[in-house]
């Protein structure tokens, strides 16, 4: 069995204790994992901040830094397929799905090398004679990464690229359900030629490993995905240091089709963008908001392709749905749908879990119309489950759309030019996706608001958060100071 070993200060060990992973195709184990307990985490503290101060990482020029982030992108590059295979094998994502990801994730760490540079401070036009002041852009310190089991390499990477451009050191936390991806990564990112401490990867459970990272006292900042009840933990862990945070939480997005939308267009991006990834996606697409109008056929469109997903085996390049990465999320997505049905949901299509090993689920979607409270309207399934909702008017449309708690994504289908400029206005969510949906890039800044959390990944600004900003004064005459007793 593979033993998997985290990363502090530089160097590999098995940790203080290890635990076992499962595989979510067959529920079986197939690897031994290092969980980090409070001596580990500390120690990992301890190297992110002796590399911060350290003069090899400290005095590197930002154009240095850049390169070495570089060299990272083309190591990803170049380990694309190794990295998507184990992604898939922990999580049971399908490898259609992990190998364009990781591809992906290079560019961008590229992106990030490329603005290493380009983090600037500003002269400032001061109202004062005789004075120079100017703005310096400084790293936060020591950053606490810690993110969920899905799609971990990209989210990681929305992290570790702009901390690392703009000069702070990190320590990742990996997802206990998944971590073979981020420990295998550390291998990768060992041989880029990073000062030692400057990553650090670690993997653990929440309480034990994730709670005492993030209220940890020499943690400047907690970069978080995940779920929002954790990240109420996290907000509460980081006021024990002050630290600022970024959360990138859950949604329960809306996708409206208007009547007068490419229909195909519409259904093909509604499938990927509710059924992509078993459902297990921030973005999904998970409340259809349709016109009355073309209801009908449009929920038969979808019902068809639903039950025509490949389901298989996540390691087979024809699987266009794989398992749910737990049991766990099996079990609550069976639970969320009995209540909702009981509420008064209708089943068109899914609904029950497939018989034997592994945690697969089919593409499931419900009829709400009639049950507008319904549990699965609300809650977040993180599974292949559509709620579906419909409207006359536009009004209509969009007040379904902005009643919820969450405010993450938001997809608009319409030929409308006019119209979809109003609702681009009027949707609370922090990306509008129109005729289009699950759209990313590394220069598009992403995140939410509400229950889907603050702060955003991706695009300048995203480096431009791992930075303080220190004003400096420089009097520029050498006539002595006149009334110590009055600021000037
Ligand atoms: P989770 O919140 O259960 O766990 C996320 C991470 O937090 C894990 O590494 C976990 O060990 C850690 N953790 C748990 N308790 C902790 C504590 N008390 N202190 C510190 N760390 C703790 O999330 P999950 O079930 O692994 O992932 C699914 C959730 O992630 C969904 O809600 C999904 O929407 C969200 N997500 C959001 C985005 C985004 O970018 N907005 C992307 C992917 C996933």
């Amino acid at each position: 069995m593979q033993q998997f070993q985290q990363y502090i200060g530089g160097r590999f060990d098995a940790g203080t204790a290890q635990f076992d992973s499962l595989d979510p195709a067959t529920g079986q184990v197939w690897a031994r994992m290092p969980e980090a307990r409070e001596a580990d985490v500390t120690r990992a503290v301890q190297a992110a901040e002796d590399a911060f101060f350290a003069p090899d990482w400290a005095d590197m020029t930002a154009t240095q830094r850049g390169k070495l982030l570089m060299r990272l992108a083309d190591l990803v590059a170049e380990n694309a397929q190794r990295l998507a295979a184990l992604e898939t094998r922990d999580t049971g994502k399908i490898i259609r799905e992990t190998s364009a990801q990781i591809a992906y994730v290079a560019d961008y760490y590229r992106y990030y090398a490329g603005l290493a540079d380009k983090i600037e401070g500003a002269h400032l036009p001061i109202d004062k004679p005789d004075m120079e002041v100017w703005l310096r852009r400084e790293p936060l310190g020591v950053v606490a990464a810690v993110v969920p089991w899905n799609s971990q390499l990209f989210l990681s990477a929305v992290k570790i690229g702009p901390a690392l451009a703009a000069g702070c050191t990190v320590v990742l936390k990996a997802s206990e359900e998944a971590p073979a991806p981020m420990l295998e990564f550390a291998r990768i990112f060992d041989q880029a030629g990073f000062p030692p401490g400057v990553l650090n990867v670690i993997t653990g459970f929440g309480a034990s490993c994730g709670s005492v990272l993030t209220a940890h006292p020499r943690v400047a900042h907690v970069a978080f995905t995940g779920g929002p009840a954790t990240a109420r933990h996290i907000v509460r862990n980081s006021a024990e240091n002050l630290a600022s945070t970024s959360l990138e939480l859950g949604g329960k997005s809306p996708f409206i089709v208007f009547e007068d939308a490419d229909l195909e267009s519409a259904v093909n991006a509604q499938i990927s963008g509710i059924f992509a990834a078993t459902g297990q996606s921030c973005v999904a697409g998970s409340r259809l908001i349709i016109a009355n109008k073309i209801k009908d056929e449009f929920l038969a469109r979808l019902k068809e392709k639903a039950e025509a997903v490949v389901i298989g085996a996540p390691d087979d390049m024809a699987t266009e749905v794989g398992p749910l990465c737990t049991e766990a999320q099996r079990s609550h997505a069976l639970s969320l749908i009995a209540s909702s049905v009981e509420q008064g949901a209708k089943l068109i299509t899914g609904g029950t879990a497939l018989p034997g090993e592994g945690y697969y689920f089919p593409p499931t979607i419900l009829d709400c119309t009639a049950a507008p409270e319904a549990a699965c309207l609300r809650q977040e399934f993180f599974g292949p489950v559509l709620s579906v909702l419909s409207f006359d008017s536009e009004e209509e449309a969009l007040a379904l759309a902005n009643d919820t708690a969450f405010g993450l994504a938001s997809g608009v289908f319409t030929q409308n030019l006019t119209r979809a400029h109003r609702m681009i206005r009027r949707l609370r969510a922090g990306i509008v996706w129109v005729n289009t949906y699950r759209a990313v890039s590394p220069i598009a800044p992403f995140g939410g608001h509400g229950l889907s959390g603050h702060g955003r990944e991706g695009g300048l600004q995203a480096a431009l958060d791992y930075t303080k900003v220190k004003a400096v004064w420089l009097r520029t005459s050498d006539d002595p100071i006149p009334d110590p007793f009055v600021m000037r």
